[in-house]
Order: structure tokens, then sequence, then C-alpha cells
């Protein structure tokens, strides 16, 4: 049997069919597709593989893959617009809402190596896919089903804006193939695939998980000197208890992301002081999309903290022994 990690055999990505969501492939069962193979260099890992080309329905642009089948496979995306397969979501919502780790290797060598142990990976695994899910957490798939759409959104098959058009300077007219549009923001057209894929810094993702925090209440505090997270609820537990269930439920936080943790045994809470502004909302927004966070079996309300009276001012009227004082301790 040749062995997995064969070079030679891992740099042959040949495939009969893509892997593609429905909005991609579009409205037609019966698309016509050419394919080439080798045709391109996949985006991910830079190996070539089988490239695929077709129109997907009256008044789309023609359509093509960009990455190949195993990276697809590898992080359960459609091969041409990178969206999660089953919810059509970006990957860093999915990944959030679920509590999932972004593995994104530095190196071309670590990239390499990285893909090649996934695909063996993949080879043992009984189905063939899905090593890369994990026990369902059952909030953060709630959310995810909130956020999808439940049709295909044959818009984005559209072609694209016009650049000409933009500027003034189309002569075109209606012959012109492109769209003559105004575009809307620049910040979410702006999307790097690799980023996309690995899910980090996409901007249509950020956007999702800010607007799901806020319509749960999550709404991050206007002032930005406030970086604790308050986890309400708890039962009796330790600070690394509570540190490791944060790094679980978000994978991106490192201990060392984090200025303190007080436990306030008497009102059952934490406070989680981060020392970025940026990571605290990070947080706030993943734990919000997986329903809270669980700590020692118990799952606990994650809320923000408030700002610390300031030294002169009414003092808070609330009540320490109640558990509802969220005025911070910092220890720095
Ligand atoms: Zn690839
Ligand atoms: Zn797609
Ligand atoms: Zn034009």
């Amino acid at each position: 049997m040749a062995a997995k990690h064969d070079i030679n055999k891992v740099g042959v990505e040949s495939s009969d069919f893509p892997i593609l969501c429905e909005t991609c492939l579009g409205p037609n069962p019966y698309v016509r597709m050419t394919k080439q193979e080798f045709g391109n260099e996949c985006k991910i890992c830079n190996r070539p593989f089988t490239v695929f080309r077709w129109n997907p329905g009256a008044g789309g642009r023609y359509k093509k893959t960009e990455i190949c089948n195993t990276c697809a496979k590898i992080k359960g995306v459609c091969q041409t617009c990178l969206l999660d397969l089953e919810y059509g979501l970006p990957v860093q919502v999915r990944d959030a809402a679920l509590g999932r780790k972004a593995q994104a290797p530095t190196s071309d060598i670590n990239k390499q190596y990285y893909i090649q142990n996934l695909e063996a990976q993949m080879a043992d695994s009984p189905d063939g896919t899905t090593f890369d899910s994990e026990v369902a957490n059952k909030a953060g798939r709630e959310m995810l089903k909130g956020l999808a759409r439940s049709d295909p959104y044959y818009k984005r098959n559209r072609p694209h804006i016009c650049s000409f058009f933009v500027k003034g300077e189309c002569k075109r007219g209606g012959e012109c193939p492109f769209r003559h549009e105004i575009p809307k923001e620049g910040e979410l057209s702006k999307q790097n695939m690799v980023d996309r894929y690995y899910g980090k810094n996409d901007p249509v993702a950020k956007k999702m998980l800010r607007e799901s925090a806020e319509s749960k209440g999550m709404k991050a505090p206007e002032d930005k000197s406030i970086t604790t997270l308050l986890f309400l609820g708890l039962p009796q537990t330790t600070e690394s208890e509570v540190r490791s269930a944060l790094v679980a439920y978000c994978p991106f936080v490192k201990p060392i992301d984090l200025r303190s943790i007080t436990i306030v045994d008497a009102s059952h809470c934490a406070f989680i002081n981060f020392k970025q502004r940026s990571l605290a909302e990070r947080s706030a927004e993943a734990l919000s999309a997986q329903g809270g966070i669980e700590v020692g079996g118990k799952k606990a309300k994650v809320l923000w903290g408030k700002a610390r009276p300031q030294k002169g001012k009414q003092p808070s009227t609330s009540n320490e022994a109640s558990g509802s004082e969220v005025g911070i301790v910092t220890k720095s």
C-alpha cells in the first residue's frame, strides 16, 4: 500500500466533481461544467488542482473553483465561495459559534505538512470527511441555523460591478457584461481568501457576530476602557477552572491575554479582565454565539462589565451581596 505521506501522491489532486454550495452551483441541476486538470494553483495549499468552470444560470457570471477538493473538505466549505457548506456562513462565524479553533499554519512548509496530515486523517476516518467536526454545541448550532439563509442566494452569482462605470467611464452601456451599480461600503467587499478560509480577520463574519451578540443583549459598551466580562451563576470554582473553560470556548484567547480573573464566591460570579478590548469583544461575541459558558458542569451567563465608578462621583447603589454588583475589581 502506498504511503499516505508520499509527497508525489499528495501533489496530485484530481476530482470528478467539485464540492460546491447550492448558491454557487446555481438553480439548474443539469449545469454543464468544463474541467481542467491541474488548471490552477489552490489558493490555500498552493498545489495544482482540478479547476471547474460553469455558468450558474441566466444573468450569472461564470464561476470557477478557487481552492482544491482537499482544502474544501478540511474546512467543510465550498470550493468557490469558501463559505461553510452546512449553513452558508463564513468560517469565522461557524467556528466562533461552535468554539472551534482556527488553525492557520504560518509558513509554507507548515502548511504542506498540515494539509498532508489532515489528508491522512481523512483517509482514516470512516466517512472520509468529518474529522474536523466536534461534539455538537447545541446553542451554537441554533445560532447558526438562525443566521443561515433557508434558500440559496443566487444574487451572489451576478456579474461583478463594472469598474469603468464606477469611474463614470464605461462606454459599453447595455452591452457591458458587468453590473452598472455603485458599490456599497468598501470594507465588506475587500476580503482576503486565505483569511476567509481560516476564519480570521473576516469583516463579514465580524459584522454578523457583532449583530448577533447585540440582538442578545450583549452590545459592547461605548466606553472603550471597559475590557471586563462577567460570568454569572457559577458553581464553586477556581480561577484555573474558569480560565480553562474560557480557552475551550474561545480558543483564540491565550492565558497571557488576561489581566486577571477575579472570582466572587458569595455572588457566584467571576470578572474576566482582558488586556485588550478587541479580545474582550471577540470573546463576548463567541460566548454569546455559544449561549454562555459552562464552568464546572454549570452553564453561566455572560455579561459585559460596567465602568468603575469614578472617585468623587455618586457611589454605585447596587448591592454587592445580591450579585448585581458589576463594578470592576482590577488587579494589575
Ligand atoms: Zn488546496
Ligand atoms: Zn459557494
Ligand atoms: Zn460597464
